[in-house]
């Protein structure tokens, strides 16, 4: 493990207002600090909304709906767009937020975090718009009489977003619901509002009318639970936990409002032994380190369970060691920096409890497990959320470390001696978000891909995305999926009227 440089001064505080209507508005109720997890300073300030001020941003976004909806898919589009340069052109400091808001390195959040969500508001502009595309209206011909079919705006989109991905999320939310027609009131996550204010701020001048894009900030069992439980709310699309997503269709099961629910993984990467040759191992083990630990782990798509055929175990094992000595843990806002902080001291406690677990369960860790060094860390994040990426192994198939999603730099490693063993290992938990298979052997890593319980495997890779496919979890891992014609037409519904053919 190295340490960085100490990075010059962050920030003057931020404070974040709630967006209703086409203006900030004055806080209502109290508000909650935003912490620099790495830094452990305050950074500036959020509103705690009001059961009260989340029923008025509701409220405009009920107002607006139906001209929203009207407006041309074209003035539409032009909007997102709009938003989306205005994002481009103030990349550094919208990247530079991010990484002090969620402790993520700032390459990180300039080259990944920041041009997807551009990219998400550039993409769902063109898809709206494509003649033919979602949301064209189209008709079906046969037995003599003709089905005209529109897809028609829903009303009010809620999009509830996390922590770990703040700006990227959102956005992946908020340009499908404004692209289709639907006003908006987005939550942001309590822990990261930072870069949601920024694009609240420049959202002002790109032509959206006053209510189609509102921005409420608070905490979800509050904020979160009155923008679920509105009766004006049509649909709802939630990033989160899993039992966060569970309380939220309870909460609005009795409207049957439409859902889309984005949760919690506990991904596996089956890694064959010909990935671990000597000509190979250098790559997998680079694309398994992305995989493993990307954003300090804290990605719903990264992989908590390595299962390795045997005869690879050893060379894997020693290439990520030597690849996690190396990681540079450091200041996120240096450019060299490679891991960062974890998003709170608490989230860290609770990743800690996690590898005692694995320790009571008999895990032994190969590699990290503790915090770094304060003296191995720039004096600027001496006292930050710090945590030694970690490899584990010696746990049993079905013990509770490989059933329970951590969402921290924390992964195990186990050998497997045929390819059902790994599948149903793979298989054997309530999740199924995502899965990656290591091999040069395509058909062997396409018949396992095709028998892998999920929503969507990598052969040879890790979030290689085409924003058309869509994405998405199986059983506790989500409802529904993103991305594409799919985010669309979530947020429409079919209109059919059937005519009889004349003569
Ligand atoms: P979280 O569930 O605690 O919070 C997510 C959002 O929901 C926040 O905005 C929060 O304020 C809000 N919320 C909380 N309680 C609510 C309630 N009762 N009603 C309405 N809203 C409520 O999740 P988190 O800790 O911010 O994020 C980490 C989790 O997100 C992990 O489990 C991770 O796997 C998951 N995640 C999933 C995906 C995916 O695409 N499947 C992507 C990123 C993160």
């Amino acid at each position: 493990m190295q340490a960085t440089a100490t990075h010059g001064s962050a920030m003057a505080t931020m404070d974040v207002r709630n967006l209703v209507n086409g203006r900030f508005t004055e806080r209502q109720g109290a508000a909650l600090d935003v912490i620099d997890p790495a830094a452990q300073v305050r950074v500036g300030s959020c509103p705690d909304s009001t059961a009260r001020e989340v029923a008025e941003a509701v409220d405009a976004a009920h107002r607006a709906s139906t001209a929203w909806a009207r407006t041309p898919v074209a003035d539409r589009a032009a909007a997102l767009r709009r938003l989306a340069d205005r994002i481009e052109a103030d990349l550094d400091l919208f990247a530079r937020t991010e990484a002090i808001d969620t402790g993520k390195p700032i390459a990180l959040a300039r080259t990944v975090d920041m041009p997807r969500a551009i990219s998400n508001f550039r993409f769902f502009a063109d898809l709206a718009e494509e003649a033919g595309g979602p949301l064209a209206p189209h008709a079906l011909h046969g037995a003599g009489f003709t089905s005209a079919i529109a897809r028609r705006p829903l009303g009010v989109a809620a999009c509830i977003a996390p922590w770990n991905l703040p700006l990227y999320l959102l956005t992946w939310k908020l340009a499908p619901a404004l692209a289709a027609g639907c006003t908006v009131v987005g939550k942001p996550s309590e822990v990261t509002p930072l870069t949601a204010h920024l694009l609240a701020e420049r959202a002002l001048d790109c032509g959206f009318p006053a209510g189609a894009l509102n921005i409420v900030h608070g905490r979800g069992p509050v904020a979160g639970q009155a923008l679920v439980t509105d009766p004006r709310v049509a649909c709802i699309t939630f990033t989160g936990g899993t039992a966060t997503g569970e309380a939220i269709a309870r909460a609005a099961a009795p409207r049957f409002v439409r859902m889309a629910l984005e949760l919690g993984g506990k991904n596996a990467a089956i890694v064959l032994a010909d990935a671990c040759t000597p000509d190979r191992i250098g790559a997998t083990a680079d694309g398994l380190m992305r995989a493993l630990f990307s954003n300090q782990g804290q990605v719903c798509h990264c992989a908590e369970r390595v299962l390795v055929e045997r005869s690879g175990m050893d060379a894997l094992v020693e290439a990520l060691s030597s690849r996690i000595a190396a990681l540079r843990i450091g200041d996120p806002l240096d450019e060299s920096t490679q891991f960062g902080s974890l998003i709170s001291a608490s989230h860290r406690g609770k990743v800690e409890s996690a590898i005692a677990a694995a320790r009571a369960e008999g895990a032994q860790v190969i590699c990290g497990g503790t915090r770094p060094d304060a003296a191995s860390l720039p004096e600027r994040v001496r006292a930050g959320a710090f945590l030694r990426p970690t490899l584990m192994t010696g746990l049993p198939a079905g013990c509770r470390t490989d059933q329970e999603e951590i969402f921290g730099p924390v992964a195990t490693i186990a050998p497997f001696d045929t390819d059902n063993e790994a599948i149903a290992r793979a298989n054997s938990t309530r999740f199924g978000l995502s899965a990656t298979v290591w091999s040069c052997d395509c058909t062997r890593a396409a018949r396992i891909a095709d028998a892998l319980v999920c929503g969507t495997v990598w052969i040879n890779g890790w979030m290689a995305r085409d924003l058309r496919a869509p994405i998405g979890g199986v059983r506790a891992s989500g409802l529904g999926r993103e991305g594409g014609s799919e985010a669309l037409h979530f947020f429409a519904e079919p209109h059919v009227v059937v005519t009889p053919d004349a003569g």
